[in-house]
């Protein structure tokens, strides 16, 4: 128990460490109020619920990194007794008292506390040794990615003085209680404490005391000395990754992008160019960063050396903010733009809207959503973007088409019977075909395998024809927003007059617009990807697979159908019902790599890096040893078509939309 002096220095210290901290807090929320839109606080127990179930079970962790992932586990979960330990730490000094008694719940507090010390020691030189013994690559970054110029000197300092802080709290305070241990007897409830307190079998009942005594402030001591510092550092992303899960906008799929309002006539600045430009929840992603580079390591333009990585985004606006912490929580503007000190235009660019930086945060950020808001600003504020997507937007804004292509949208149906809303008011899904399917020649093929498949199975169906439109997809990932709005507000029009029962598709993009971003304007549709309604079909009996098909398949998860949609097991379903054993690639499902098209990458020339991501992809593909690359996206389609016919790859599996493996194990015309 600490004496009455040492109470009122304690109190003095813990007050004025208290206020600091209040004060850098205070900042940290002032300039995150500075971003546009707001955090997200309804539904309060489910936003609770969700915020303590990620942290306290470490899913989004533990994908990746298993060793790391478990290592971080330790300590996270010490740090969670830890709030427990401290209080009853500070109680013990207080009063002369056994925190949780000397009963069965005391015996297991500290049984607990004994045990996840040792975890959290383990743990914290893991870290150390990985990043300044071993320096384990996955902490580094390509030379042509831009790093704020306080990287790396200002990410060592702060692990390092994050490492000191934990490392020298809790070896503190498991000392303090080797040296309790030594006073009182061993104890069987804190055995690596017990094995530790032989060490002071020389010391007397007053040495021991002091030393006990001595730990105790060391170990609260660096508590206070540290919370000032505490969100500057990284290791505030104990607190701010679960508040940022807490905050974060319930979106309809994990890519959905937000309107931007074109009614608002006082708005001047559209999309970001500065900090205070993005949402709250993108300043809050800076500050919930944990620097693990998770998601440059599933990010295909990283992993094929475009310029582009999204953690250094993050951390980018991190030690901006921190360089200018004052002056923003102040509300004084941002002294540079993004593209200043964040990112550079190519790596802008060269974004493929994947979204796997998001899948695999572990504390919920969402880089791609900046980026698509760097792009807006680009686009529409200063007129600034690659020149080949002019082409793309004039032909949306003119022909309805990113192809620009004149002439009439049902040209692709010639020969088969295909109805149009006009033949026929009878219909169980409306086939919307999309510009690919309408145009694109190896596109136009997967379109007439689905239709003979519907025929066979007799589904009744009708196309919107000439009435069809492109849905502004390529538009939105590219920055035109306005384009997209236009497009949007038009198709929802056609739409809403032919009222759909159910709307297919056979492009994941074409899903991902209508199902779930079209809503924001007031369409609300049921939209079913092909390979979700074909398995529906196999499934109701509507669809009898008979004779032979192919057997050694591997399948490419369009990032459009499964992350951001979350439809991995249909096609998979429906290529097992045609007979396929699909061999998985290593990055499947939601670690799918993207095709490369994604992003309106599709339009434009590919960023300068030092791969192709088709060709990456496709090569993954192949290495499978699978006869066919199976997929369900028209863009996926072209992209691996072209990358089996590069010089470079040397052939490799035939690429097969799964309608088509459907259709020829119906033993239809494909
Ligand atoms: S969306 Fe995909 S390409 Fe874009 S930053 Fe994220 S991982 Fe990289
Ligand atoms: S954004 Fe997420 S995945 Fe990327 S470095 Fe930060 S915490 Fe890690």
């Amino acid at each position: 128990m600490l004496t009455l002096i040492e109470k009122i220095l304690f109190f003095v210290l813990a007050v004025g460490s208290l206020y600091l901290a209040w004060r850098s807090f205070r900042q940290a929320a002032r300039v995150i109020q500075r971003g546009d839109g707001r955090l997200y606080m309804d539904e309060l127990p489910r936003r609770i619920w969700r915020a303590l179930e990620v942290t306290v079970t470490q899913r989004t962790v533990f994908r990746a990194r298993p060793w790391s992932s478990l290592m971080h586990g330790f300590v996270v979960w010490g740090f969670l007794f830890y709030f427990l330990a401290n209080t009853g730490d500070v109680l013990e000094g207080y009063f002369d008292i056994a925190f949780l008694g000397t009963g069965i719940i005391g015996d297991v507090y500290r049984l607990a506390g004994d045990v996840l010390s040792v975890l959290i020691i383990i743990g914290m030189i893991y870290f150390m040794v990985r990043r300044f013994v071993v320096r384990d690559p996955a902490l580094k970054y390509h030379e042509n990615v831009k790093l704020h110029p306080r990287i790396p000197g200002d990410i060592q300092r702060d692990s390092l003085i994050v490492g000191a802080f934990i490392l020298v709290h809790v070896g503190t305070r498991f000392l303090g209680e080797t040296f309790w241990v030594a006073l009182h007897g061993d104890d069987t409830w804190q055995p690596f404490a017990s094995a530790v307190s032989g060490l002071w079998g020389g010391l007397d009942h007053d040495a021991l005391e002091v030393g006990e005594h001595v730990l105790w402030w060391l170990a609260l001591g660096t508590i206070l000395a540290f919370i000032p510092y505490f969100p500057y550092s990284k290791h505030a992303h104990l607190f701010m990754g679960p508040l940022n899960y807490f905050s974060r906008p319930d979106r309809r799929s994990l890519g959905a992008l937000d309107p931007l309002d074109f009614e608002d006539e006082a708005r001047e600045q559209f999309g970001a160019a500065k900090l205070e430009h993005l949402s709250k929840t993108q300043i809050f992603d800076a500050f919930a960063c944990i620097m693990c580079n998770r998601c440059q390591d599933a990010c295909p333009a990283y992993v094929t050396g475009k310029e582009l990585s999204p953690s250094t985004l993050e951390i980018n606006k991190r030690l901006e903010i921190k360089a200018h912490m004052g002056a923003l929580a102040a509300g004084t503007e941002s002294p540079s733009p993004l593209l200043d000190f964040a990112i550079t235009p190519s790596a802008v660019w060269a974004c493929t809207g994947c979204g796997a930086c998001i899948e695999i945060c572990p504390v919920g950020n969402e880089p791609m959503f900046d980026i698509m808001d760097i792009r807006r600003d680009l686009v529409l504020t200063q007129g600034d973007f690659p020149s080949e997507l002019q082409g793309a937007f004039r032909g949306m804004e003119n022909a309805g088409n990113p192809w620009q292509v004149g002439e009439s949208r049902m040209k692709w149906a010639e020969g088969l019977d295909v109805p149009t809303v006009e033949d026929t008011d009878n219909f169980e899904v409306l086939y919307w075909v999309g510009c690919a399917g309408s145009f694109e020649p190896r596109a136009q093929k997967i379109a007439r395998a689905l239709v003979r498949v519907l025929n066979a199975a007799g589904v009744k169906f009708a196309v919107l024809g000439d009435a069809e439109s492109c849905t502004g997809d390529t538009a939105r990932r590219a920055g035109n927003e306005y384009l997209f709005y236009e497009m949007a507000k038009a198709n929802i029009e056609t739409l809403n007059e032919v009222h759909p029962p159910r709307i297919l598709v056979t492009c994941p993009h074409c899903l991902h617009t209508i199902g779930k971003e079209y809503p924001q304007f007031g369409g609300n549709y049921d939209v079913v990807h092909h390979t979700t309604f074909l398995n529906e079909l196999i499934q109701a009996g509507r669809l009898k697979l008979v004779g032979e098909g192919r057997t050694n398949v591997t399948f490419h998860d369009p990032c459009y159908l499964g992350r951001h949609n979350g439809e991995y097991d249909a096609p998979r379903y429906a290529l097992g019902a045609a007979g396929a054993a699909v061999t998985e690639m290593e990055r499947t499902r939601n670690s799918s790599f993207c095709c490369g098209a994604g992003g309106a990458q599709f339009w434009k020339e590919e960023e300068h890096g030092t791969a192709r991501v088709n060709l990456t992809r496709y090569a993954e593909a192949k290495a499978t040893g699978a006869e066919t690359l199976a997929t369900g996206c028209p863009f996926c389609m072209r992209m691996f078509a072209d990358a089996r016919q590069d010089e470079s790859m040397n052939g490799g599996p035939e690429v097969k939309d799964v309608v088509e493996i459907i259709a020829e194990r119906l033993g239809l015309e494909v």
